[in-house]
Order: structure tokens, then sequence, then C-alpha cells
């Protein structure tokens, strides 16, 4: 399948695309509208001489940002549409073609994710409306993690929330942590074996992953668990919540919603959620910024370490998200604090390393495990399972 595929990521008031060729040199266009539903709705997005456009749609909803969206294709027509889903519970193990029972499978599943697969849905019928012919497909956020094995999976809870409940870990940035562990065994001479991905963005998490598998990953049942991120808390005590309640009085809706927005760097530092302003700040001696950066380091190295228990080798480390792509510091306060891997970072190869550059970060010549920067490609990456779906249906 040679022509296009318009990748979708719907939330509740915003549409990112993307118009993906199967050639990857060719120029994507690609986009967001969002405020939908308000008089401030607008499309912002770049056409394929990669000038950017800012359109207002006051008053729009999907299906009327998507009609323009359509508009803006110069016509490239989509043979094609994937969409990001968060969640595909147990259910979907790979990216499945949009039929009513696939429908029913994603709303089965929003109870796990109330905030992110009813807008998956709702961005699904809106696609319907504007390209009744094209076939759709769902490629799953968690999808990637079902290989994990129990020991990784499972909470120890009592079994019944598990086998009534689907209270387990899925973990989330699947396709992610599937591109640049992927792409990690083709660029290095080590090949497919054990590698430690580092996604580090707003959200964060880590995964091990071995010959192209999922091993373990550091979200769980939601995608709060893990690593400190922008305003997410990360791992507390499970105990936390009861104290907050019964000490403070808070309900779980206002605990839910400090350790989901006001956490993280932004809690740390009081200051910011973004890693630039963390860092500038640190610089300039910042007391908590300099905190948020060093909880933010240690727990992600304390992450790695933990999930090297689920790989038989370690062939390398890969830094990718917004931060793990652009900031040199973060990479090696990270790897600093994991003297006993035999990680030997070349520090001009990390300082060089930025903005969208794929590069191997370890001094030549050494055989201890690998370091590398790889700019993740979501995107891209949902528009390959598109096609490899529609491509090996029966
Ligand atoms: P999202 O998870 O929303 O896709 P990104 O992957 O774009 O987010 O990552 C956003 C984060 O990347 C922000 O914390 C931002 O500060 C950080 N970031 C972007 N550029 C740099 C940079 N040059 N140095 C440090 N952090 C950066």
């Amino acid at each position: 399948m040679n022509a296009p595929v318009l990748v979708i990521n719907c939330g509740s008031s915003s549409i990112k695309y993307a118009l993906i060729d199967s050639d990857p040199q060719a120029p994507r266009l690609e986009g967001i509208a969002e405020r939908l539903g308000s008089e401030e709705a607008r499309l912002k997005g770049k056409n394929s001489a990669g000038e950017r456009f800012t359109q207002p749609l006051p008053g729009a909803d999907h299906t009327q940002a998507l009609s323009t969206i359509l508009e803006r294709m110069e016509g490239r027509l989509p043979a094609a549409v994937g969409h990001r889903i968060v969640h595909g519970g147990e259910h979907f193990t790979q990216a499945a073609l949009i039929d009513d029972s696939v429908m029913a499978a994603i709303q089965t599943t929003a109870a796990l994710a109330p905030l992110h697969n009813p807008a998956n849905l709702a961005g699904i019928a809106a696609t319907q409306n504007v390209f009744p012919e094209l076939p759709q497909v769902a490629v799953f956020d968690t999808a990637f993690h079902q290989t994990m094995p129990p020991r990784a999976y499972r909470y120890a809870l009592p079994e019944n929330l598990y086998a009534e409940h689907g209270i387990r870990r899925y973990g989330f940035h699947g396709t992610s942590h599937a591109y640049v562990s992927q792409r990690a065994g083709e660029l290095s001479s080590r090949g497919t074996g054990g590698w430690l991905a580092a996604h580090l963005g707003n959200g964060c998490s880590t995964s091990a992953v071995w010959n192209n598998q999922s091993q373990d990953t550091s979200m769980g049942l939601t995608p709060l668990e893990g690593l400190v991120m922008g305003t997410r808390s990360g791992d507390v005590d499970p105990g936390l919540h009861a104290h907050l309640h019964r000490q403070l009085g808070w309900s779980l809706d206002k605990i839910d919603n400090v350790l989901n927005k006001e956490s993280g760097l932004l809690g740390l530092s009081g200051l910011t959620n973004d890693m630039r302003e963390i860092e500038e700040a640190a610089e300039q001696g910042h007391a908590t910024a300099q905190l948020a950066m060093e909880v933010f380091c240690y727990r992600i190295a304390k992450s790695l370490a933990a999930l090297s228990c689920a790989l038989p080798q370690l062939d390398g480390v890969i830094f990718t998200g917004g931060i793990g792509e652009n900031s040199p510091i973060v990479r090696r306060h990270v790897l600093s604090l994991m003297p006993h891997f035999g990680f030997v970072l070349d520090n001009d190869a990390n300082e060089a390393t930025i903005r969208g550059k794929e590069g191997k970060l370890d001094s030549a010549g050494h055989d201890g495990p690998q370091v590398w920067v790889i700019p993740t490609d979501e995107e891209g990456r949902i528009a390959m399972e598109t096609r490899h779906c529609l491509e090996t249906r029966v």
C-alpha cells in the first residue's frame, strides 16, 4: 500500500493529525486542531513546503475540524486512517481494523482510561463521517506491552481484582518504546537484544525490551505509575491516598488532580513543568529546581536499574522524547547514577546529539552496554502498523 496514511490522535478538544507517505523521505503534512467546541477553536499546521499556517475555526466540532484538515491535504488523499487509542486493555495485542466489535471492545476498556478512550471513540466516529469509505485502524498505546509476563504485570492484590476487574499493569507509550527499540536493533552492532528505553517527554516511562518484545515497563494500570513527570508524581506510597483523605479531608478527585496535575517537576520545583526552564533555574542556583532535577534523574536511573532485572542480557540504553532527545544534562546525570552498569559516555557526542539527531553516545572501543539517542516517531509507527494491519488481514 503506497498511498499515504492519515494518523489521527484525538483528544476531548483537540485532533493531532499527520499525513504520512510510505516513502519516509516524502514531506509530512501535519498539525493540530485545538480548543474544539469553543469560539477560539483553530487549526495550526505545516504544509508540504514546510510553511506554517493558523486557521481560525470558531465553534468547530471534531467533524468540522476534520473536514478542514481534509481541505489542507493538498490533493493527497489518504488510503487509510490510523487512530492512536490510549487503552486496549488485554483485548488488543496488536493494531486492529475498526468495526463494530472493535468499537465495542474499546468502549469496554473506557473504565480504565476514562479521559482518553471516549475522546478516541469520538474521533473515530467523526473520521467515519468525513471519510466513510476509508478503512480505519486502531493502534493501541498498551498493545506493545502485552508481551509482559505475569510477574511484571500483576500487582500483589487479591486475585479477583485482576480476574473480574482487569486491575493489572498495562503500560503506555507502547508505540514509542516499540519504535525506538526496533530502531536501536537496526542501527546498533548489538542487533535486537536487550534494550532499556527511557521515553522522557511531558509523560515519562521506561521499558525493558528483549528481542523486540516488551518485558516490563514503568507505567501501570494508568499512566501515573513510575517516573516523575512534568506534572505527574509517578510512584508514591499507596498509603498516601488514605493518609491525605483521613488527615486533610481531601476527596479522591482532589487527590487524583494533585497527583496528576500539580506534582512532578511542577510540584517539586514550585516553578514549572518544563524541563528547559528547570535546567535554567537550576543553573542559576534555584534550590527547588535543583531538587526537581535530582529527583527526576535519580528516579529514571533507579527505574532503569530495576528494569534490567527483566533482561537476560543488557545491550544498551535508549533515550527518547523531548527531554531524552534534547537534554545532555539529564542523560549525563542519569548515567552517572548507574556506575555499575559499564556505560561509558562520550561527552562530545552527548552534547552534540540534540534537536532530532539520532546517535550513539558511548566512547568508541569499549564493549560494555551502548548508549543511544533515538528521536521517537509515534506517528510514523502508527502509519506503519496501520499499513501492516491492512496488508496482513485475511
Ligand atoms: P509530549 O510528551 O507532550 O509529547 P515532548 O516529548 O515534546 O512532550 O517533551 C516535552 C518536554 O521536553 C518538556 O519538558 C520540554 O521542556 C522538554 N524539552 C524540549 N526541548 C528541550 C531542551 N532543549 N532541553 C531540555 N528539555 C527540553
